[in-house]
């Protein structure tokens, strides 16, 4: 049997475990390999005349957990969501083992980030950049990855907490509905 984005999202929503472990849990894990290289989602002001892309979101090589950034690559004629075909490269190897060559988080981008490598760029974007993302502080200790993010939005001030959670359900829902964009408003 094949597994689709929806089979992940009911498991998802079905999933009792505390947030630091959903991000280790291995069958939410194997269910979301397929999806890892999906092209960035514009993460949007859910306010209607603002609608400003405030970051975006892609779905991490490896752990149940959604890596946001200020910047995508541009890729001519991909759609958000769209998951590349599979290159030579790629075939047989697991995508959980080494960044993907294309899409995914690796196609995140961090243009003005002088990168230390104490963090993944991610985290050391947030703890450094504009402000558009930033961590949640205490709710974030015991866990080696932030499980709670707060986006404020550029151009109205918009302020939107996420948990990790949360973030996986948006990007699913947003797969599984074939959106083109994520915005707050559609948590399940
Ligand atoms: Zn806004």
């Amino acid at each position: 049997m094949v597994n689709t984005v929806k089979d992940a999202l009911d498991y998802l929503r079905s999933l009792e475990t505390r947030e630091g472990n959903l991000v280790d849990d291995p069958e939410l894990n194997e269910l979301l390999n397929p999806y890892r290289a999906a092209y960035p989602f514009p993460y949007q002001c859910q306010r209607d005349r603002c609608k400003t892309t405030i970051a975006y979101w892609a779905l991490h090589t490896s752990g149940a957990r959604i890596a946001p950034g200020p910047k995508r690559v541009h890729r001519k004629g991909v759609r958000a969501g769209e998951v590349p075909p599979a290159s030579p490269q790629r075939l047989g190897r697991p995508l959980v083992a080494e960044p993907p060559i294309q899409g995914g988080a690796g196609d995140l981008s961090f243009p003005d980030l002088e990168w230390k490598q104490e963090f993944e760029q991610p985290i050391e974007w947030a703890m450094t950049g504009d402000g558009d993302i930033s961590l949640e502080t205490n709710p974030n200790v015991g866990s080696p990855w932030p499980l709670r993010w707060k986006f404020t939005c550029p151009r109205c001030g918009s302020q939107y907490p996420h948990t990790n959670r949360q973030m996986l359900d948006l990007f699913l829902h947003a797969l599984y509905a074939r959106q083109r964009t994520i915005r707050p408003g559609t948590v399940g």
